[in-house]
């Protein structure tokens, strides 16, 4: 090559090179993923003086649609049916846009129940449900008290039933008790006693942090990665006055809020999609117990005798 030309192609490479180093590959993880299911859907838990079903529901919602969250509710047809505000408090969650799964006509408990009743209960629910949901899928199931059986046999015959009538099952890979507090918080405000309820604020949130981080604990150690989260949380009274702040707290702690369907789309919630294995479906509890790794500390639950 000529001298005049290789300076030239020197000269145009040097033109054309970045004027930066091109970016390397980053190592930050991606945002984790959460999926929020509210339970218990239209009444869930006492409620405060002055405060009733519609006022809960209308929180929670407004509080969902502020952050953007594709919440799935989880309907129980038999909750409040001497309320007249049930139809009212349904009609609000799906005008919102919100999609409603089964929970069970009147929340039975399979451990004790048996799978014949518990089966027939939960299909007693799917009339209403179809109501409620009319030309969307309501094929989601989230067992009352994340019971799945006693047995082998319970476990297996229940989840045949579901599977034969197109259901997948809602998982819950986070969960604080978020239902504790909402009968020392109506005794609280009743009292109108500020600091308890203060110290109830303050110990929900604390939970909820503790929580997250037992779980992405769980999930680095097993997986090396995060799964995406299903979190359980209710309709209840106190879920409702947290709601903004318990949002605004895993949006602070780098969260993206997903539908049900795309965190169950993951590999890791196989057993709870497909349900002709013999479950249960999966937690990260039960995977470190499985692989025979450490299982961090439940999370602390409120003072239950707080105001009593
Ligand atoms: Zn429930």
């Amino acid at each position: 090559m000529a001298p005049a030309f290789s300076v030239l192609l020197a000269a145009l490479l040097a033109a054309t090179a970045p004027a930066v180093a091109p970016p390397v590959a980053t190592s930050a993880p991606p945002a984790p993923q959460l999926a929020i299911t509210i339970d218990d859907i239209p009444a869930h838990g006492p409620l405060p003086p002055g405060v009733d079903r519609r006022a809960v529901v209308d929180a929670i919602v407004a509080a969902l649609r502020a952050h953007a969250v594709p919440a799935q509710g989880f309907y129980n047809r038999g909750f409040g049916i001497d309320d007249p505000q049930s139809p009212a408090v349904v009609a609000a969650w799906r005008s919102a846009g919100f999609p409603l799964g089964n929970h069970g006509y009147s929340h039975l408990d399979l451990d004790t129940a048996g799978p014949t009743a518990f089966i027939a209960d939960a299909v007693r629910n799917e009339a209403p449900l179809a109501a409620a949901m009319p030309g969307a899928d309501w094929h989601w199931f989230r067992y009352p008290f994340l019971h799945e059986g006693a047995t082998v046999a319970a476990r297996v015959a229940v989840r045949s039933a579901l599977r034969q009538r197109g259901y997948r099952i809602a998982a819950v890979t986070m969960s604080f008790g978020d239902y504790a507090w909402n009968a020392p918080y109506a005794r609280c405000a009743a009292r109108n006693d500020r600091g308890a309820v203060a110290q109830l604020e303050d110990s929900y949130l604390t939970a909820a942090r503790a929580e997250v981080q037992r779980e992405r604990r769980m999930s680095a150690q097993l997986y090396g990665r995060d799964i995406p989260y299903v979190l359980l949380l209710h309709l209840g009274a106190f879920d409702a006055h947290m709601l903004p702040r318990l949002l605004d707290m895993y949006e602070t702690l780098g969260f993206r809020f997903v539908p049900l369907s795309v965190a169950e789309q993951d590999r890791f919630y196989a057993s709870a999609i497909d349900l002709s294995g013999s479950g249960p479906s999966p937690t990260l509890d039960g995977a470190s117990r499985a692989r025979g790794l450490a299982v961090p500390d439940a999370t602390p639950q409120p003072d239950a005798a707080s105001c009593s």
